[in-house]
């Protein structure tokens, strides 16, 4: 594997864990899920998600506020007013938040508003981005490029731990393949061979990987089974209504049960996911 010092694994016990909060970290026996929709739309679209996904229950909240879009055409993403609903819900639950990062100018506002940076597919090898995140003293979730090898994804790990960041969560999210009846092909293989090559933690998005909701759920329970130290699933209060991959996104109920079935799995390969409930701050949203 290339000439990665920082990110592979030099002993195979060593794990790194990468702290999103007082209460949430990734890489220990404890699993990471976040939840949420693939775009902030509103208060109340987020004061949902936040309420109704303490049943499952999610340890932390996504929402893209700037959206990598195919089209220039499509919505773009609500921006500044969407970091302050993310960091309005994040304070209001006790909850962590996770938001896409898309250029250098956006890493101070969304350092101020969210707990956990996500470099999207798009931007994998955006090196001034990913040296840029470098500096930043808060956890980077770093995704897979849309036809990445493994070892360009260590390398694109290894640009930002070599510019001062070590806390760095890998995550697989499908790659490109012929068939497009799933929208990616979920690479689990990857997932099994970064976790022996480095001390990451990797977590696996199983929406964008296969692009249909009703492929969600199993997919996620694999991806717990071969060792995945998270997940990071779409949900929407109304799927269908989604401004952005409405086609992936569970409802808020599919989500709590998947979250709950993860329960056995979990069990078996020796992770638990929190139970505990959190109580929001005040009642529910105005
Ligand atoms: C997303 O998380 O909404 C997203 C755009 O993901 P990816 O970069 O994996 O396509
Ligand atoms: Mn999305």
């Amino acid at each position: 594997m290339l000439n990665a010092k920082l990110a592979l694994a030099s002993h195979s016990d060593h794990q790194t864990i990468v702290k999103l909060s007082e209460q949430v970290a990734f890489g220990g026996s404890e699993l990471v899920i976040i939840g949420g929709p693939c775009t902030v739309e509103s208060r109340l679209q987020m004061e949902t998600v936040a309420q109704e996904l303490q049943r499952a229950p999610v340890q932390a909240l996504r929402g893209g506020v700037y959206k990598p879009r195919t089209s220039p055409y499509a919505f773009q993403g609500p921006g500044l007013e969407g970091l302050e609903i993310l960091s309005a819900v994040r304070e209001r639950y006790n909850i962590p938040v996770v938001t896409e990062v898309m250029s250098i100018a956006q890493i101070d506002s969304i350092v101020a508003h969210a707990d956990m940076l996500q470099v999207g597919s798009r931007n994998m090898q955006n090196f001034d981005l990913l040296k840029a995140l470098g500096q930043v003293e808060k956890p980077i979730l770093l995704k897979r490029g849309l036809a990445a090898t493994i070892e360009e994804f260590v390398m694109a790990a290894e640009y930002i731990m070599s510019h001062g960041n070590s806390q760095v969560v890998l995550c697989e999210r499908g790659i490109r393949s012929f068939d497009n009846y799933t929208r990616n092909v979920l690479d689990l293989g990857a997932v099994v061979a970064l976790k022996q090559l480095t001390h990451l933690p990797v977590i696996v998005d199983p929406s964008h990987a296969v692009g249909k909701r009703e492929l969600v759920a199993p997919l996620a329970r694999a991806a717990v089974a071969c060792g995945a130290d998270g997940l990071i699933i779409e949900c929407h209060p109304e799927p269908e209504k989604s401004v952005s991959d409405a086609r992936q996104a569970l409802s808020l109920e599919d989500m709590v049960d998947l979250v709950q079935s993860l329960q056995p799995v979990a069990a078996a390969v020796g992770r638990q996911i929190s139970q505990s409930l959190r109580v929001p701050q005040l009642a529910v949203a105005s």
